[in-house]
């Protein structure tokens, strides 16, 4: 059940469980998931970043550019957007979501999604259809829910887009770590397909997924979609490795 942001329920719960910073358990008022001290410690992405996958770099470059990474290889998605880093609290609110089970973080994970929708890269954009990544339905089970799927949703809410799971994962691939760049584009080559009924022609797309690592992954959904005619591909992560 999803309550409204206030509801009586909402505010019983809230009596019953003062509400308190997810990192170090201090106070925080209701409706907030960190306190000052945690939300100042957040990664955030700021400019100077590569423009299709918005790896962020030192220094003072004021022109549009690619990093050496996308320049080297073929990225099927037209940009990928972070607005923060998956490192310190992130990643361990991350993690918490999507293992620990703590279902109530993704509040706060979807807020990280919204500040990328801010990026000029997406904003403004007339996006027909947010596609989660999917994940394989044997770890579907195993989890118990897709995060990607979970945010998708959340981001539908907010946007008045509609969300659709057009993508499914065939194929139920090793863990991703071990593998380097282009080992890890092969082992995932074929891992998705378009799903039955599932029509993207002519349309804008966003993907949502939890943390791009590589990019491979949603390289190669943008790749599936836009082989199924969608017009353009573009992807936001709440989180960018
Ligand atoms: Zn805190
Ligand atoms: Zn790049």
């Amino acid at each position: 059940m999803v309550l409204p942001k206030f509801s009586p329920l909402r505010a019983i719960g809230s009596l019953l469980y003062p509400p308190v910073c997810a990192i170090c358990s201090a106070n925080v008022a209701t409706g907030e998931y960190l306190c000052r001290d945690c939300e100042t410690k957040i990664p955030r992405i700021t400019a100077p970043f590569c423009a299709k996958c918005s790896e962020p770099f030192d220094g003072a470059i004021t022109t549009v550019f690619e990093c050496a990474n996308c320049a080297h290889r073929e990225l099927y998605f037209d940009a990928a957007v972070s607005a923060v880093r998956s490192r310190g609290i992130v990643r361990r609110i991350i993690l918490d979501f999507k293992y620990g089970k703590h279902m109530h973080l993704r509040h706060l994970v979807v807020r990280w999604l919204v500040a990328a929708l801010d990026d000029h890269r997406l904003s403004g954009r007339p996006f027909d259809l947010i596609v989660p990544v999917p994940l394989h339905p044997a770890r579907q089970r195993e989890r118990g829910f897709n995060q990607a799927a979970l945010l998708a949703e959340s981001l539908s809410a907010r946007m008045s887009i509609p969300v659709r799971p057009a993508l499914a994962r065939t194929r139920y691939t090793t863990t991703q770590t071990a593998f380097d760049r282009v080992e890890r584009m092969e082992n995932l080559h074929g891992a998705f397909r378009l799903r039955k009924n599932a029509d993207v022609r002519q349309l804008h797309v966003l993907l949502i997924d939890d943390v791009l690592t590589t990019g491979s992954t949603l390289s190669e959904c943008a790749r599936v979609l836009k082989k199924a005619g969608a017009a353009t591909v573009h992807a936001a992560t709440a989180a960018r490795a």
